[in-house]
Formats: structure tokens, sequence, C-alpha cells
């Protein structure tokens, strides 16, 4: 059997390199790679996609996990064997239901779609960007139908991203958060307009990026095995367990645009160089979910990296870097600044407190669009619509509404945007409940700048894992339940309710 499980393993490596690849061409065309080569691009990443679709479906991959059933049912369940062929059977049992010509086809489109987009966004032109996205919606759908039997058409992407979620535990989880959001929000904007000012001065590119890289240094990402880049939208990506990259977008007249995407791809990158190196190249590498990978962006970008603690430690090294900004605005004034909540169209700019409704709104257009009770063309409307109605602003055009976002542009429909709130909302539950109940010396430790007891936590008891246990184990396992919306509902109540005095 052993001699079975390394020829499993074998091809599972050699899958893993063809997705790498086709990775560090997406990579290569969202950092370095001129305009013109585009078409080109887009062919080579799809045949690579294609390639590692077809060597992950080869029958002698089924045949070798029939072979392997018995051994695996003989071992612990979170034994590594046995983990290593049940997660590969569930990905393998997924991919073979999807022909690889679709493959190909979805994978040439995203490509080309992505490059429309990155030239319309700037153009604010959301027409020429339209007809790819109906092709999109088509294919998302199609993809949807190669998994009969679902609830609702958007359960096989959500099942994508987010494994044993549906749309209608989902919506169960949103709507119980929307109820005790809304009252929050309302709340706060009742109260004067923090002034933010100091945030919107000029700040030069290169001081901003320097200050990033101590931060995220200090976190715990390791830059013998990562690196930081410039994209149109902040991502993280990797090619091993030893290459995690992440990217960042700079305003030099907004200095919390670049550090809080760095911290937060940061967070992303350090669970990946987390995982246990004797998972390299196989299914149980990388991150759960979208959601628990959220939970762990999120957790360094807002609750350490928006926290009174962190800045009682970093202030003065920002101040020391922008003196002229910064020298004369007080740490408090400061503070306040990088949260403040205020309704904003832009979910990455958005505050911790409304940025959840830009998730539900995206969430709840994803349904209505595979539905078909929302049609493309209607979509920028609908956009302007539903921020009037949630958040009281409207977009003054669609560079700053439906087309801000890269992931309906250069993925799928369906699936994309709900790891985010699931990401906050189980950030807390692992922070609150238990690291730091685990390790109080954590809330010490931030305000001298050093992390590495919550470093460690998270890499014991999240990174290392990999891919090993499905979300809900994982979050079972972590906190001993199932996912509660409280302990975040708490700390947003908590934290904007000092800041905001209510
Ligand atoms: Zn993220």
């Amino acid at each position: 059997m052993e001699t079975k499980l390394k020829e499993l393993k074998t091809r599972l490596v050699e899958v893993n390199d063809l997705k790498s690849a086709a990775g560090l061409l997406q990579w290569d065309q969202e950092t370095y790679m001129p305009p013109g080569g585009a078409p080109a691009r887009a062919r080579q990443i799809a045949t690579l996609q294609r390639l590692a679709h077809e060597k992950f479906t080869d029958a002698a991959i089924g045949k070798l996990l029939d072979d392997l059933r018995s051994y695996e049912e003989s071992l612990p369940y979170d034994s590594d064997e046995a983990s290593l062929i049940r997660v590969t059977r569930r990905d393998y049992e997924r991919a073979v239901k999807v022909p690889p010509p679709f493959i190909a086809r979805l994978y040439d489109h995203m490509s080309a779609s992505y490059q429309v987009w990155a030239e319309a966004r700037p153009a604010n032109d959301f027409a020429r960007v339209r007809p790819y996205l109906e092709k999109t919606l088509d294919l998302s759908r199609q993809l949807a139908d190669f998994f009969p039997g679902y609830e609702h058409i958007a359960d096989p992407l959500i099942d994508y991203s987010d494994y044993g979620m549906k749309a209608s535990t989902v919506r169960a989880i949103f709507t119980g958060l929307r109820e005790q959001l809304v009252p929050l929000v309302q709340a706060i904007t009742g109260q004067p307009v923090v002034d933010d000012a100091c945030l919107h001065q000029t700040f030069p590119e290169a001081q901003q990026l320097a200050f990033g890289l101590e931060v995220m240094k200090r976190f715990g990402y390791d830059f013998e095995r990562g690196r930081q880049d410039k994209s149109h939208h902040p991502f993280t990506t990797e090619f091993s367990i030893g290459d995690v990259r992440i990217t960042t977008r700079v305003k030099e007249n907004d200095l919390g645009e670049a550090l809080f995407s760095s911290m937060h791809e940061a967070g992303h990158a350090m669970y990946e160089q987390g995982v246990r190196v004797d998972f390299e190249g196989t299914p149980l590498a990388g991150g759960t979910s979208s959601g628990i990978h959220e939970s762990q962006s999120r957790l360094w970008e807002n609750i350490i990296g928006r926290g009174w603690g962190f800045w009682r430690f970093f202030y003065p090294r920002l101040q020391a870097v922008f003196p002229d900004q910064l020298g004369s605005v007080p740490l408090e004034t400061f503070y306040r600044a990088i949260n403040k909540v205020e309704p904003s169209l832009i979910r990455t700019d958005a505050d911790e407190v409304t940025y959840n409704l830009h998730v539900l709104l995206r969430f709840d257009f994803e349904l209505e669009l595979l539905e078909g009770r929302l049609a493309v063309r209607d979509l920028p409307e609908a956009w302007r619509e539903r921020f009037r109605a949630d958040l009281d602003v409207v977009p003054p055009d669609d560079h700053d509404g439906v087309l801000q976002d890269v992931h309906w542009y250069g993925g799928l429909i369906g699936g994309a945007f709900q790891g985010y709130t699931l990401g906050n909302i189980m950030s807390a539950a692992f922070f609150f409940e238990v690291a730091l109940r685990a390790h109080p010396e954590i809330t010490s430790e931030t305000e001298k700048g050093k992390f590495g007891t919550l470093h460690s936590w998270l890499k014991e008891n999240i990174y290392q894992h990999g891919h090993k246990y499905t979300p809900s184990e994982l979050i079972e396992r972590v906190t001993g339940g199932p996912l509660s919306v409280e302990p975040y509902v708490r700390y947003l109540r908590d934290k904007y309710g000092e800041l905001y005095g209510l």
C-alpha cells in the first residue's frame, strides 16, 4: 500500500507543479507583464490549467484512490496518510465532473476578461467589459450544472471556496449578522464625524513601502520565502511553501491603503508559509477555505493592525518616518482616524463595521445573477440602488461602483465574496475566545511590537494543518464548537462603542 500511496503522491506533485507554473504566469501577468503579452498569456495559462486538470482526472488516479480505500479505512481519520487520501478523493470526485475542454475555455476566458477589466476600470467603461461578464455568468452557471442535485445554483460554487457551506447556511449567518450590524452602523453615524485628515497628506511611496515591510517582518512574514510587488488589486499567491508572494497598491495621498493591505496579505502569506513542509506539493498544502484564509488576513490587519496596543508601539516609529506629516498629530487622533467608521464606496477601503455590508450586497447579487433574477446589464444600476439603501452613499461612476473588485472579472460569479465576512466572524472567535484566553500575554507583547506568541499559536492551531481538515472540522478543533457570530459582534460593539462613546 505504501508503494501505491507513493505513486499517488508523485502524480499529485506533478499536478501541483503545472498549477504552480500557471500561477507564476498569472502573478507575472498582474505585476510585470507588458500589455502586449496578454493574448498569448491567456492561452499559456489555459494550456497549463488544462494539462493539470487532465493529469489530476486521469483514470489512474481514480484507480489508486480505489485501491487505497481499505488502507485509508484502517488508519486513524486524522493521520496524514488517511487525510491525504480523503482530501484527494474529495477533490478528484469534484474534478472528474468537469470536462477538460470546459476548464480550458474557463481559464482562457477569465484571463481575457481580467485584461479587459484592467483597462475598462480606469476608463470607467462598464459597457466594454459587460459581454465578458455575461459570459462569466454563463460559464459560472455551466460549472454549477456539472454538479446536479444542488439546493441552490450557487451551492457548488460556494463549495469550491468554502467547502461544506451552502447559499442557505451563509444566508442564515449573514442575516443574523446584519440584524446586529445595521443598528450599530446607525448609532455610529449619528455621532460627530471623525477627522481623518492626518491620513490624507502626501506620503511618498518608498517610505510607505519600507514601513510596511518593517511591520510585516515583525509579524513574522519570512521574506527569505516571500516578496512584495505592486498590482492593481492586492493578492497573495504561492508557488511552494518556500515561495509565497504578496502584492500591494500604494496611494501617496492615503496612508492606510498600502499599509493595511500589506498587513492583510501578509496574514494570508504567513498562513501559507506555516503549512507543514511535508505537505508540500500535495492537496494537503494551502489553506482550508476562503473563510479560514480571510480569518488569518483580517486578524492581522484589523484585530492587531488597527488595535490600540499595536500603535502604542508603532506610532512613534511611523512619526519618525513621516515627521512633517505626523510629528504633531497625537496617537489618539491617529488611532481614531484609522478606525473611522463612515459609509463609503470601496470595499477594500471600508472600515471594519461597514465592511460587511459591502460583502453582504455582493453575496446577494451573486445569488440574484445566478438565479436569473438580475441581468448583467442592470447590475450597475442595481449596485447604485443597493448602496443608497444600505449605506446611504451613491457611487458617482462604475469605476468606484461595480467595476471596483477584480473577482467577477478575473474569476467566477458565485462563491467569490462570502469568505470575507465568514473570515471576519472566525477571526474574532479564534483570537478572543481561544488564543487570548490561552495566552493573555499577547496583549503586552503586541504593545512591545512582538508577535511571537500569537504567530506560534496560529502556526500550531491553524497554519500547520494546511488543507487537512474541512473548515467546520478546524473551527470545531480550535474553538470547541460551531461557528458563532457573537464573539465578532461583541468585539465590534466593545471597540467602536468605546471609540464613539455609545
Ligand atoms: Zn484577503
